[in-house]
């Protein structure tokens, strides 16, 4: 018997549609799991450890699997996918992998895991992509903003986000302010062959800042306790999202620090509800005209084993999120590259948004990774600029 490798049927069965977010999940189950994965009709689970482990320890990481999957799955309904838009099938020239070109011509330096630098072609695609983004915001006449990389801890307390997504969370701190421990840090500090720097925590000061998840929620916290202008907020801003994703984390498709561009529309429910729907039209047009394939439809935000069943259900049942999924013809598959998101009046009660009838604000946003986009679309188009859409071309010159 291999010692370091675990096959065992789940608990209760899990539904295809859940073996994707299950699987994902599997990635924190314990720090000795190399990778796992479920067979795609949900009936078994093979995970394979880092080395061997006692028989014991097997079976307590094999517990450990069962209670995310009893957590995950059971009872679970089936949410009636929505599909607002499918152009997957749009013809597109290209069936590559563009990571293997991406490193050739150096174009991205891998810095560790999910954290890449990008050349100049990819600078290139998203600036293309961001001055649609631009002008999807102008069109909404939306306030240009810039906001901070970090996020108080208290804030993202304030809006749930321990309790929903405790698993992707990325903290920062810095060394206490005391000169002893400072001295010591800069005599001695060095990295270990697993790249940890060899500090004991107790140097670290207290942890009050995080690095940020989310644009929109630093919108939101301006906001906090006012009034709102009758005719409700718009804004637009791009920032550095940081989202930890474990074993999880492989090529530009998932990284722990990405970038995002949102527009944010922050007024009565119509307001929101209209916005987020005109603005889904607007792209729809852009994406047209470039001959993307796509397809938009409702989702669920990934939430944490716990809260999964529940808000999953909640988001499905109330239409809040849908995702713009585009094709990845290599994998025959597809990646969200961006999301339009209603999040009701969960921030308006929250952080004490008014409307001004006294009531509690809605808020919604849409969202674009510009790193996957333009991953998406060189799985699409390649890197032969005479097969890409003509109003593109000029990138590469
Ligand atoms: P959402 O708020 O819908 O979770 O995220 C908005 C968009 O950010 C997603 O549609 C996706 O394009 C991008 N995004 C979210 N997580 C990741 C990630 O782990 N890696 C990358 N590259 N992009 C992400
Ligand atoms: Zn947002």
């Amino acid at each position: 018997m291999n010692l370091s490798t675990l096959n065992f049927a789940p608990a209760v069965p899990i539904p295809d549609h859940l073996v994707g977010e299950v699987q994902s999940k599997l990635a924190y189950v314990d720090e000795r799991i190399a990778s796992a994965q479920i067979s795609p009709a949900g009936e078994q689970i093979s995970i394979d450890l880092k080395q061997p482990v006692a028989e014991s320890e097997r079976s307590a990481i094999e517990e450990k699997v069962q209670r995310v999957v009893v957590s995950m799955a059971k009872g679970a309904i089936r949410p009636k996918v929505q599909v607002l838009e499918d152009y997957l099938d749009r013809s597109t020239p290209f069936v590559g992998d563009p990571m293997p070109e991406l490193m050739q011509r150096g174009e991205i330096h891998r810095e560790a895991d999910g954290i890449y630098t990008l050349g100049p072609l990819l600078t290139r695609l998203i600036d293309w992509f961001e001055r649609r983004f631009l002008d999807l915001a102008d069109s909404f006449s939306a306030k240009p903003y810039r906001f901070p990389t970090l996020i108080p801890a208290r804030y993202l307390e304030r809006v749930g986000y321990f309790r929903a997504f405790p698993h992707s969370l990325s903290f920062a701190t810095h060394l206490r302010s005391d000169l002893d421990q400072i001295d010591a840090f800069a005599e001695g500090a060095a990295c270990d062959n697993h790249d940890n720097l060899n500090v004991p925590p107790e140097r670290f000061a207290p942890i009050q800042t995080l690095l940020s998840p989310a644009v929109c929620y630093h919108l939101y916290f301006t906001l906090a306790d006012q009034l709102l202008p009758p005719q409700g907020v718009v804004a637009t801003a791009v920032g550095n999202c940081f989202r930890y994703e474990s074993l999880n984390l492989n090529s530009l498709e998932r990284l722990w620090n990405f970038t995002m561009r949102e527009v944010i529309f922050v007024g009565a429910k119509e307001f929101v509800l209209e916005n987020r729907e005109l603005a889904r039209q607007r792209m729809q047009r852009v994406f047209e005209e470039i001959g993307f394939a796509y397809r938009v439809e409702s989702a669920n935000d990934p939430f944490f084993i716990g809260e999964f069943r529940k808000q999953a259900a909640f988001q499905s049942a109330f239409q809040l999120k849908y995702e713009i999924r585009a094709r990845l013809p290599f994998k025959d598959g597809t990646l969200a590259v961006g999301s339009y998101n209603y999040h009701q009046d969960f921030f308006g009660r929250h952080l004490n948004i008014q409307l001004p009838d006294g009531s509690a604000a809605h808020t919604g946003c849409v969202a674009f990774g510009l790193e996957r986009i333009a991953f998406a679309f060189l799985a699409q188009f390649g890197f032969d600029a005479n097969q890409w859409p003509l109003s593109m071309q000029e990138i590469l010159q």
